[in-house]
């Protein structure tokens, strides 16, 4: 590849700046300033470097929102073989899931290669909003919806206090849609547990204001640059 082109595929200025840059004498290929115009690099042997500093590609972050089915895992590999999430997303880039969603939850999943982002997004300290439907088995009163809003203990901590409502009826079960500000492992299956109405079904709608609408099971789309910027 031309030094030219390759400083700009760092971000370093467009191509023909880089250019002006190469002639002042200030870049460097294997510790040899290189004036010449064409030079050509082999950009995964040849150190470029300005001012004595290393210059690399600037990576370019994707950005995904999967509808995930159940029956998918969000880890990367598992014991059982089972099917991964990021087999449903057909890119060459390697992208990761932010958090987790259980193996029998569907719903919205984030995936990326930013992993400063994804640290954001998992850390404890990020208490952005998870909004999920959840079908129970049986008709919780009041009472224990309450108990859920409240904070709830499970194991060895209490729960935040929750957003939750009730959607609606079925003949043995009932939708409630709980919003909740953390991620411990299994939460909104515990949480229900607790009140002694167990998950039937699980599906996250939202996290903050990212929804998942209308895109159908098993399908993505990339995030907006507004999204992008929301969750930055
Ligand atoms: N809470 C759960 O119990 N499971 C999930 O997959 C997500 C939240």
């Amino acid at each position: 590849m031309r030094l030219q082109k390759y400083l700009a595929s760092c971000g370093i200025a467009s191509r023909r700046k880089s250019e002006e840059l190469i002639k002042t004498g200030i870049v460097k290929v294997n510790d040899e300033v290189i004036t010449e115009m064409g030079y050509v690099i082999e950009p995964d042997k040849d150190a470029v470097k300005i001012n004595d500093k290393v210059i690399t590609p600037q990576k370019t972050n994707i950005y995904v929102l999967l509808n995930k089915p159940i029956g998918y895992i969000t880890t990367t590999s598992d014991q059982f073989n089972r099917k991964k999430v990021t087999d449903l997303v057909d890119i060459s880039t390697r992208i990761f899931p932010v958090g987790r969603l259980d193996y029998n939850t569907s719903g919205l999943l984030l995936l990326t290669n930013d992993g400063e982002l994804t640290l954001k997004l998992t850390h404890p300290k990020y208490k952005v909003e998870k909004t999920y439907l959840v079908k129970v088995q049986g008709k919780p009163t009041s009472r224990k919806l309450e108990m859920l809003r409240n904070g709830i203990p499970i194991e060895d901590y209490v729960t935040l206090p929750a957003k939750v409502e009730h959607v609606k009826e079925e003949k043995n079960n009932c939708i409630l849609k709980i919003i909740i500000r953390e991620g411990k492992n299994r939460q909104v299956r515990k949480m229900c547990e607790a009140i002694g109405h167990p998950v039937m079904a699980l599906k996250r709608v939202a996290i903050g204001n990212i929804r998942l609408e209308k895109l159908p099971t098993g399908k993505w789309r990339y995030l907006t640059e507004k999204e992008i910027e929301y969750l930055k």
